[in-house]
């Protein structure tokens, strides 16, 4: 019976969270995986308040996430001087209804697959196997063509498919043949985590230098009561003149620490010894800063994009994996009202894909980090007040209009009625 199934490209975060939705309301699905084997890559990555809303109705609670990272309770940005650009807590402490959760990528992914597997069975995700395109039935519904690891292909057939494979989507990539090639603004991302002394509140997001030569860093673990130490993310960013274009670096580069702490040898401070804290990581990867220029629609029929096929980001807003999560929640709430439609394909892309879009856009204009290019352009970096440099209000109001553009408002948020009402069937619901 493949009447309303639902067949997911991608078992990353925005495929995962989309098979719990989909599972929750009672639409069948299946996800296929290119990965042979789920283990849990990369280093840390925020999850917005709005983002951990949709873990909580999903049943992922606050210890599940306290297993994998912890609140943040502080966004700050620091000039090249050490003093204070702009600070603002976060999560419940700015006034949420629900925490924004700093974590390790790779143990979250991990806790969803597990969930997936404990709630839809062991043959939920079928690893190995890449989705290399689709064909649309003439009537209804959709066909997936899969390569698996051992080099055998299959197809499936499906109601809707929907493609959460990455910035590489293959789904996307037919979907939208002209589209221009990755983008690439000629910023290059060190990341790593050391084990070190958590500063500020302890679990401060802090982004310190200028827009084209910065540091990010964040705990991503509670500090160990004995040793005073907690697992830091880190993430070291030059920019480059982009003129070559982007060589293909992947998201998993290993190199060496000396290739690039010569860029931070000098920064340190009685507060922070940033040399120290990059040489104390035990692996180091570099990555370039990519996104893709957003496309008009995300839909193709009984097909759609989610996630980072989507609406591939720069990581300035920390708002990648959770605008991922967010989509299938709203995917799901378009079911609910249209069933496994093509219907429920077109709320879903009318609702997100021009706003996610404007998102992207303004992300790659630094996001958050805009406030640095102003501090840039207006005193070159250098400041003894930053008062003087830009006024509390217009830094407020800076950081309010982002907030807006990515759905994360206080008000707005916290009035918002659950995106997927409590115990909601697609059953027991009439398609529109
Ligand atoms: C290995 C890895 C490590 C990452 N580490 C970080 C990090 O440290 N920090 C950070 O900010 N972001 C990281 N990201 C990106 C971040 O996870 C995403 O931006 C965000 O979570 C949105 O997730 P997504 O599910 O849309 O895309 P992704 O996380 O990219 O997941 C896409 C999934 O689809 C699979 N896939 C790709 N093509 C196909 C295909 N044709 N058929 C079937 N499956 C396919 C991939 O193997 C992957 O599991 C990482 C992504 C990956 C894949």
């Amino acid at each position: 019976m493949t009447d309303n199934l639902v067949i997911i490209a991608g078992g990353g975060i925005g495929g995962l969270t989309t098979a719990l939705t989909l599972n929750q309301i009672g639409v069948r699905c299946i996800v296929f995986e290119a990965a042979r084997d789920m283990r849990p890559l990369g280093v840390g990555i925020n999850l917005q308040p709005n983002a951990v809303r949709e873990l909580y109705d999903l049943g992922i609670t606050a210890k599940d996430l306290d297993r994998v990272g912890l609140p943040a309770q502080e966004w700050a940005l620091v000039g090249l001087n050490g003093n204070d650009i702009y600070s603002e807590p976060r999560g419940l402490l700015a006034g949420y209804d629900w925490p924004q959760y700093a974590v390790h990528r790779g143990r979250f992914h991990m806790l969803l697959y597990e969930r997936v597997i404990a709630a839809i069975g062991s043959d939920a995700v079928r690893l190995g196997s890449r989705i290399t395109g689709y064909r649309k039935n003439s009537e209804a519904g959709v066909c997936a063509c899969i390569e698996h690891a051992s080099g055998s292909t299959s197809q499936m057939h499906g109601a809707l498919l929907i493609g959460a494979d990455g910035i590489h989507s293959a789904v996307r990539a037919q979907m939208h043949p002209a589209q221009p090639p990755i983008h690439w603004g000629g910023a290059i991302m060190w990341r790593g985590t050391t084990w070190a002394k958590p500063i500020r509140t302890g679990a401060s997001f802090v982004g310190l230098g200028t827009h084209r030569h910065r540091i990010v860093f964040y705990p991503i673990s509670q500090a160990d009561p004995q040793t005073g130490l907690a697992l830091v993310n880190w993430i070291a960013e030059v920019t480059v003149d982009n003129a070559e274009g982007w060589k293909q670096l992947g998201w998993f580069r290993p190199v060496s620490v000396d290739d690039f702490v010569h860029h931070f040898e000098n920064w340190t401070w009685d507060w922070l010894d940033v040399p120290a804290l990059l040489r104390g990581a035990d692996r180091v990867f570099e990555n370039a800063m990519i996104d893709r220029d957003p496309v008009p629609t995300w839909q193709d029929g009984p097909v759609a994009l989610l996630g980072d096929a989507a609406h591939a980001m720069y990581p300035t807003g920390s708002n990648g994996a959770s605008q991922a999560i967010v989509d299938a929640r709203v995917l799901g709430a378009a079911m609910l009202r249209a069933g496994t439609t093509q219907r429920a394909l077109s709320d879903y892309d009318s609702k997100l894909c021009g706003p996610i879009s404007q998102l992207v856009l303004r992300n790659r204009n630094a996001g958050p980090f805009g406030l640095l290019n102003l501090v840039d352009a207006r005193c070159s970096g250098t400041f003894d007040n930053i008062d003087d440099v830009i006024a509390p209000e217009e830094r407020t109001q800076f950081m309010a209009g982002y907030k807006a553009a990515a759905g994360l408002a206080i008000d707005n948020l916290n009035k918002a009625p659950p995106t997927i009402p409590k115990g909601a069937q697609i059953s027991t619901l009439q398609p529109i």
